[in-house]
């Protein structure tokens, strides 16, 4: 009781004055004047609009005719452009790189792993991803990479961390390189209802914002089989149950088509990869609302440029020779699609290459491609609020391309202008 009251007249000391200190600060405004804004909710452009920014926040949007510059205004200048929502990337590993020698993963450390991080996320956010949901990192980095941007140590996306993958012993998300002597085990290994519920409690503790699972196995894995169930439809179950009750979504990396189905009936809020989902998981995604995250660009740019061990390399191939046509069965059926990428298992910042695939390979509607980074992306982290749209009240990020992307989405892999919550980043114009 002692150290309660004592914390609370700490706050009371030090947080009082923080806040007559941000009252009363002058309010900058950022004024950015933009060619052609496009409402990535409707398709519509909106010629000659200005995005009036104070702080992080988008405060008004209104034609430039309307809004003249004031006395200490910052003025930025995207005449000709086309300005859109930043996008979201809901599957990133910021803090790994494309490298799969088994002799380079095993001599990892949390040190090379939070460099990579700091390294990934700004060429991630200068992309024109400025949210991204990181699904699996080792040691807790993604959690001090998240705190260190927030912080504004270093340059990079908002981000939601999920801290180290639940998996079951010899799964996907396990470590199976070495032999039994070696007793090497992934920092997210539990099996059992106990043992899982304990995992997601502690996951928390140490400050994820998300629970991430392996419902099936995997590919960059030793050993298993991307189409195997892992986890029991009961431990799913004990998951969901108590990340919900905490507050936290839970994703679920799911290839073979019994883990997509026990997995959505386990309550999670989206599958990842989904690459042999059928018309049983189909019907219960679109019943319970659950987001698929399909990852089909990295299955493109391995194929071409990937180097992989032979252990990995044949179950790359046959997930890659059927991936594409059941995602696309799924889109037409009408699951709910939100874009992730898996970067790192390609390089960081080409991100936008996904929505290339959506379009030109898999027939998505381009406007609808745009959603799943924005809109759809921003629903599946409950960040709806905050980010998805340029409307008053979210945060300024804002990104412009020199020509409407839903003529060609392709130029979104080329964006010339990157602010994040009203900080520029990027002005190539
Ligand atoms: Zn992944």
């Amino acid at each position: 009781m002692t150290r309660r009251i004592s914390v609370a007249v700490l706050l009371s000391l030090f947080a009082l004055p923080l806040i007559a200190a941000a009252q009363t600060a002058p309010a900058q405004r950022t004024l950015v004047r933009a060619g052609h804004v496009l409402d990535v909710k409707t398709g519509k452009l909106a010629d000659a609009q200005t995005i009036v920014v104070i702080g992080d926040t988008i405060q008004s949007i209104q034609p430039t005719a309307s809004v003249s510059a004031q006395p200490g205004d910052k003025v930025i200048d995207l005449g000709g452009m086309t300005v859109m929502p930043g996008m979201i990337d809901v599957h990133t590993h910021l803090t790994m790189n494309p490298d799969f020698d088994p002799y380079r993963e095993l001599t990892s450390t949390s040190a090379k792993e939070a460099i990579n991080g700091v390294v990934n996320a700004r060429t991630t956010l200068l992309a024109g991803f400025t949210t991204v949901r990181n699904v699996g990192a080792s040691g807790f980095v993604d959690v001090d990479l998240r705190d260190a941007i927030n912080a504004g140590q270093v340059p990079g996306p908002h981000m939601q961390v999920s801290g180290p993958l639940l998996g079951i012993t010899g799964g996907h998300c396990d470590e199976n390189l070495l032999p039994i002597q070696y007793h090497l085990q992934g920092d997210g290994v539990a099996d059992g209802i106990a043992a899982v519920q304990h995992k997601v409690r502690e996951n928390i503790k140490y400050g994820a914002d998300l629970i991430k699972i392996c419902a099936t196995g995997g590919v960059l894995s030793k050993g298993d089989d991307p189409q195997a169930s892992q986890y029991t439809l009961e431990e799913m179950q004990a998951i969901v149950a108590d990340a919900h009750r905490l507050g936290r979504k839970v994703a679920a990396h799911a290839h073979g088509a019994q883990g997509i189905l026990w997995a959505t009936e386990a309550g999670v809020d989206s599958i990842e990869h989904g690459s042999y989902i059928n018309d049983e998981g189909i019907a219960a995604m679109k019943k319970r609302g659950t987001y698929l995250v399909p990852t089909l660009y990295l299955e493109d740019w391995m194929l071409q440029s990937g180097h992989l061990p032979p252990f990995y390399e044949q179950k790359m191939k046959d997930v890659s020779a059927v991936a594409k046509a059941n995602i696309k069965h799924a889109m037409q059926a009408g699951v709910k699609i939100a874009l992730g990428t898996d970067a790192a298992v390609y390089p960081h910042g080409l991100n936008a290459h996904e929505l290339d695939v959506y379009v030109n390979q898999i027939g998505m509607a381009p406007l609808a491609a745009l959603q799943t980074a924005t809109v759809n992306a921003a629903d599946l982290m409950g960040w709806t609020a905050k980010t998805g749209t340029l409307e008053p009240g979210k945060w300024a990020d804002i990104i412009a391309v020199e020509k409407n992307p839903l003529e060609d989405v392709r130029v979104l892999e080329d964006v010339k202008f990157v602010m994040k919550g009203g900080v520029v980043y990027k002005n190539e114009r």
